[in-house]
């Protein structure tokens, strides 16, 4: 079906035309010649993304008198952003009309709107407060009204508007049309249709509570303790993510946020403890994709009309079934595919089955991806970027003789593997201790399911039979744990088979190796020289696994750095750690030596303060990623200072969970490539 064959007036198709709707969806193919009617009292079942505010706005705009200057069709929705969005959409459709349309909506300045309605307003836009405000104020009459649609009506009984909605419908004429539009139909809803409508036509895209084909909807089984990692394994998996998170509490919302956005991802919160102007900042960024990810509470969510949405990740569910429907559905708009992802516990899965119930969908159980599937993924995102990357010819051309002279003991796949290491190392640092974030769906009990994985020690334990040392280089001076390997065996005569773990920091770095090697390794590798750094190496203090106390990582001895101690160290060595910290920069930026009791255990202190300050901006700098979280998360063995009990226990490890991914701005955040916070592309 063409729009020509649904009847509506040339100005009205031409508008369509220069919209780019090349045809009616289902939505509106029903529902336009119905409402072009005379009678046509209408209920349409249909969510957002499937072209309803065309099915209503078309044939609304293409029945309202040219000139007219009385209210004659009124439009009551739940939120501002819906508001302004069916207005604008309005606009458009009745570009070659004289039809007036006024937007009116809470948090703002009444006053304008009472003088743009003063001035003339054929079609109202409103939420019910700010509409109720109006009718008391006796600053707008609706007895003109031919024409009242109700849009998301679940949505706005839902936020409590339906004593407001009942109120206002009153004040419009007896005689009148009434179309509804709503996702779901509740109770409420059919009460609604039942006292105002007659005989309505009913039309439903898809079965009432059904969610739109196009979304995949996959739920992934982990521990409680694990939310946080896997949604960052799920964003780390989707690079170009254009995405809705959504929490159930403000609360939550905003931890979520700000724990995402201290790691270098691009994301803010949307939630009611927001002013309207810092509101509008955050959702005008993520229309314009200035922001990739936008962590919201449902109430905040409403109304947010946005096409594109990648992904909806469901952090929790919602307690109510009615709202995953709406989350889900801002996802996979206007005909494309989109997936909304949920995370439970093993004791929630039971939710799954009462939702794919209800909306008659099928959910698929999802695999957390694992850290290799997600260090390829952000490869193959590197090297894509790489090859599109223009090259400005002119501008690097008197660079290439040095370029390539540097190069030139290169073959073309070391220049590539070399190149793309400088990310690669990274990401493996990252996901290297990362252990698998599946639980078992079938349990109903998550403990059954503590797998750690191999190579992630629940402590900073030494294994047993092995030797740890410390070496006086860390990530900032070049060092990789490639590279440690080959400068312990290049020295040494050793293989990698002797060499154990390897923990690279900041500016320092630890690694294992069997005892019986250990006078080998101390008298060669000391002195040995790393990419022009003199390395110096000595045994921690650690003792082996299962030897009860189990410290930080206690080094025996001095630092080259100055200062005897680690406290020495970050206070005032080379690095001028506790400037860094000042400034919120950078790696030790976090630790501060610390207090004098601090210092008395002699490892490194993280301030749970620590760590570069929010932007004004929201957007998380690349060199943010790198600030405090990188070496607080990584910090020895995984050690996560928090309070001194921790740390005198030692267990500082097992505190922060399981993985480094697992923790927060204040338990040590696991560092995080800085590739993954990049800007978002919008070409993406
Ligand atoms: P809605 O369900 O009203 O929120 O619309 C979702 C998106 O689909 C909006 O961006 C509309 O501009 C777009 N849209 C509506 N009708 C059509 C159509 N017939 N063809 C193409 N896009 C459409």
């Amino acid at each position: 079906m063409t729009f020509e064959e649904l009847g509506l007036k040339s100005e009205v198709l031409k508008s369509i035309k220069e919209l780019g709707f090349e045809a009616p969806t289902p939505i509106q193919e029903q529902a336009i010649p119905h409402l072009l009617g005379k009678d046509s009292d209408f209920v349409g079942l249909a969510q957002t993304g499937t072209g309803k505010t065309a099915a209503f706005g078309l044939p609304l705009v293409n029945n309202i008198e040219n000139h007219a200057k009385t209210p004659q069709g009124l439009i009551i929705c739940p939120t501002r952003e819906l508001c302004l969005q069916i207005a604008k959409d309005l606009d458009s459709y009745s570009k070659y009309l004289k039809v007036s349309i006024v937007a009116v909506y809470g948090g703002t300045d009444i006053r304008k709107q009472m003088s743009d309605i003063k001035r003339g307003a054929s079609v109202i836009v409103a939420t019910p407060g700010r509409l109720m405000d109006l009718i008391n104020r006796k600053a707008i009459s609706l007895s003109d009204v031919e024409y009242v649609v109700l849009d998301e009506a679940d949505e706005m009984l839902n936020m409590g508007f339906k004593e407001d909605i009942d109120a206002i419908l009153e004040t419009t004429p007896e005689k009148k049309n009434v179309w509804l539009f709503s996702a779901t139909m509740p109770a409420d809803v059919a009460r609604i249709a039942k006292t105002y409508m007659n005989d309505p036509l009913e039309v439903a895209i898809g079965h009432k509570n059904q969610s739109n084909e196009n979304i995949d909807h996959i739920y992934y089984v982990v521990k409680e303790k694990d939310r946080y990692a896997a949604v960052k394994r799920l964003i780390d998996f989707n690079p170009n993510i254009y995405g809705l998170i959504f929490c159930r509490t403000r609360q939550e919302t905003g931890s979520v946020a700000d724990k995402l956005a201290k790691e270098g991802y691009n994301a803010e919160p949307l939630h009611g403890d927001l002013s309207q102007v810092q509101r509008d900042r955050v959702m005008d960024r993520f229309r314009k994709k200035d922001l990739q990810i936008l962590v919201a509470t449902d109430v905040a969510a409403r109304g947010l009309d946005i096409d594109n949405i990648t992904h909806v990740i469901n952090y929790n569910l919602p307690d109510d079934i009615e709202n995953y429907t709406h989350r889900s559905g801002r996802t996979a708009r206007a005909g494309r595919k989109g997936e909304s992802l949920v995370l439970v516990n093993t004791r929630e899965t039971g939710k799954i089955r009462a939702i794919e119930k209800q909306m008659r969908t099928t959910f698929t159980l999802g695999t957390v991806p694992n850290a290799e599937e997600i260090c390829e993924i952000q490869l193959l995102k590197l090297i894509h970027k790489v090859i599109s990357t223009d090259v400005r010819e002119k501008d690097i051309q008197k660079f290439m003789p040095t370029i390539m002279a540097e190069f030139e003991a290169l073959s073309k796949e070391e220049v590539i593997k070399h190149f793309v290491s400088t990310e690669f190392n990274r990401f493996i640092e990252y996901y290297e201790r990362a252990g698998d974030l599946n639980a078992s769906a079938s349990k109903g009990d998550d403990r059954n399911d503590d797998r750690p994985n191999r190579r992630e020690r629940k402590t900073n334990e030494t294994e047993s039979g092995k030797t740890r040392f410390f070496v006086s280089i860390g990530r900032r001076d070049g060092l990789n744990p490639g590279g440690l390997l080959r400068l312990i065996c290049d020295a040494t005569g050793l293989n990698s088979g002797n060499v154990g773990r390897i923990d690279i920091m900041t500016s320092y770095s630890f690694f294992e190796a069997d005892n019986e090697y250990s006078d080998n390794i101390l008298k060669k590798v000391n002195g040995a020289e790393y990419e022009g750094n003199a390395v110096s190496i000595e045994i921690t203090k650690d003792k082996p696994s299962g030897g009860g106390n189990r410290g930080g990582g206690e080094r025996s001895g001095g630092d080259r750095r100055g200062g005897n101690s680690f406290g020495g160290k970050f206070q005032g060595g080379r690095d001028g750690g506790a400037r860094r910290g000042e400034s919120g920069g950078r790696s030790e930026g976090g630790y501060r030596g610390g207090s004098s009791s601090n210092r008395s255990d002699d490892r490194p202190r993280r301030e749970s303060s620590g760590g570069s300050s929010r932007s004004e901006g929201g957007y998380r700098s690349e060199g943010r990623s790198e600030g405090g979280n990188r070496s607080e998360g990584r910090s020895e063995g995984g050690y996560r200072g928090g309070n001194s009990s921790s740390r005198s226990e030692g267990s500082g490890r097992r505190e922060g969970g399981s993985s480094r991914e697992g923790g927060n701005s204040s338990s040590g955040a696991g560092s995080r490539p800085r590739t993954f916070g990049k800007p978002f592309n919008k070409k993406d």
